[in-house]
């Protein structure tokens, strides 16, 4: 039962080969029993998840139906949950139970989807390795001596070990595309505004943007179409319809131009990634599709700017977290300013600190010129490379990230090390751009991800070219041993 993906659930609800509230049963044991290896949730809402899927039951009993109606999912510890503790993965939030619900997951119960839970994240969305969470690192299924990438390493780690068919997550600068990458998933970023923000706890707000991971695209369309959408109640979200996506998958890629950045292949990629990337390529040029090698000659300046420009907005975001309102306080302050700075000391980890204190100086009186605004000015270059290579064709392809996902602690002690990984998906949220990863074959039992991208509000034919690869491909199919 538990390797059904959400298509497949919603035929057999549909069919009444099993209700919502036994496929539940089978996946809460499954997480009891497996998750102690991987660490993937942070809360589990069994009594939630019990009630949840008794109603959509009685829902499809009455006639109503809908992909997503009984569906088993999780989300990100980030999206807030009424009543739920909402983490962050920080102990600054480990005592925070959210007072309403995200506009994501509210939309998504209302779809009829069940939470079993919650899932495991790096601290306040900062990291690639999910080794920056107070709740400990989580593993990846398919090795669990390496990493399952991050921020989203929770929601990634679970859906590759079929403990559920498929979670929210967010992406500020890669963190839905790279542990899809790492865990053979598909993970779909948004365009910037598609997907609401509120009650999405924030790292930094003009990067920041919610997405499904699943194992197929098929999936990550049903997951999408319950996300996305206009919401009043965040001033970035954008009222532009949203279509059917799941009905747009059936589209020939006949003539479809694809652009691949000659800078993408530098001396940073493993040359086995390379390889995986030439192979999907040629893939796709037999479904028809036609190759175009295209320039995005400023992205070497990406990560400098997205270093400055996230820490920046995460300096101020964060400086809620006070021990005043909400989260941690510290024992016996002495006075204010001993309050602020022992519960903030206490409550954040090294590297949310370290974030803290780059944004706090990038903003600074005298260095914002230096820094912040001349970020912003890279920031609008990266931008323009884009508009004018989707002048000349429909989607650009390349990899996900440099290297397979790394060991458990290989790059703690440098995270500049950690922060170039990102090369490839940072981009993207610079832009704005709507970004997908799938499967493209392993690298030493490790998977490896096909980055794609395309021009604003394009979701729909990102989700088709991987749903034509994947009915071509098998990688997406290949489960982790022991799961
Ligand atoms: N790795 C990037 C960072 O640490 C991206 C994280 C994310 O997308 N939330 O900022």
């Amino acid at each position: 039962m538990h390797q059904m993906t959400l298509a497949e659930i919603a035929r057999g609800l549909a069919d009444k080969k099993f209700s919502s509230e036994e496929l539940t049963k089978v996946l809460l044991a499954r997480i009891t029993q497996l998750d102690p290896q991987l660490n993937s949730f942070i809360s589990l809402t069994e009594d939630l998840a019990i009630e949840q899927a008794k109603a959509a039951d009685a829902r499809r009993a009455n006639g109503e139906s809908g992909a997503l109606l009984g569906a088993p999912i999780a989300h990100k510890d980030l999206f807030c949950t009424l009543g739920i503790r909402t983490s962050c993965g920080s102990k600054m939030l480990d005592n925070f139970k959210a007072p309403y619900d995200a506009t994501v997951v509210a939309k998504l119960a209302a779809a009829g989807a069940v939470t079993l839970g919650k899932t495991n994240m790096d601290e306040f969305a900062m990291g690639s390795a999910n080794e920056s969470s107070w709740y400990g690192a989580v593993k990846n299924p398919w090795n669990l001596d390496h990493v399952p990438g991050g921020s989203s390493g929770g929601s990634a780690a679970a859906v590759a070990a079929r403990l559920l068919p498929a979670a929210t997550a967010t992406d500020t600068g890669g963190s839905i595309r790279q542990p899809a990458a790492f865990t053979n998933l598909i993970g779909l970023k948004p365009t910037y505004g598609r997907v609401s923000r509120w009650g999405m706890i924030a790292y930094a707000s003009s990067l920041d943007q919610g997405g499904p991971l699943a194992r197929t695209a098929e999936d990550c369309a049903i997951l999408l179409q319950g996300m996305a959408g206009f919401d009043p109640n965040d001033s970035t979200s954008i009222d532009e319809p949203v279509p059917d996506y799941s009905a747009g998958l059936g589209e020939s890629l006949q003539g479809l131009r694809i652009g691949v950045p000659k800078e993408y292949f530098s001396a940073g990629l493993d040359p086995r990634i390379a390889e995986l990337i030439q192979n999907s390529i040629q893939q796709l040029q037999k479904l028809g599709a036609v190759i175009k090698e295209i320039s995005l000659p400023n992205m070497q300046h990406a990560i400098p700017a997205y270093y400055v420009i996230a820490p920046a907005e995460a300096s101020s975001n964060l400086s809620r977290f006070d021990g005043v309102r909400f989260g941690h306080r510290c024992e016996n302050p002495e006075n204010l300013i001993d309050l602020y700075k022992r519960s903030r000391g206490e409550g954040f980890g090294a590297e949310v600190e370290r974030r803290i204190m780059v944004g706090a100086y990038a903003l600074s009186a005298g260095y914002y010129d230096a820094y912040y605004l001349k970020a912003q000015k890279i920031r609008r270059l990266v931008k323009n490379d884009f508009m004018a290579a989707f002048n000349e064709v429909d989607i650009i392809l390349g990899p996900t990230t440099p290297n397979p996902a790394w060991k458990l602690g290989a790059k703690n002690s440098d995270p500049v090390a950690a922060y170039l990984e990102d090369v490839y998906t940072i981009t993207a949220n610079l832009a704005g751009l709507p970004g997908l990863s799938m499967p493209a074959g392993f690298v030493d039992g490790l998977p490896v991800g096909v980055q794609l991208l395309a021009p604003y509000f394009q979701e729909g034919r990102l989700l088709n070219v991987a749903h034509q690869y994947q009915l071509n491909t098998d990688w997406h199919t290949r489960t982790p041993t022991g799961f």
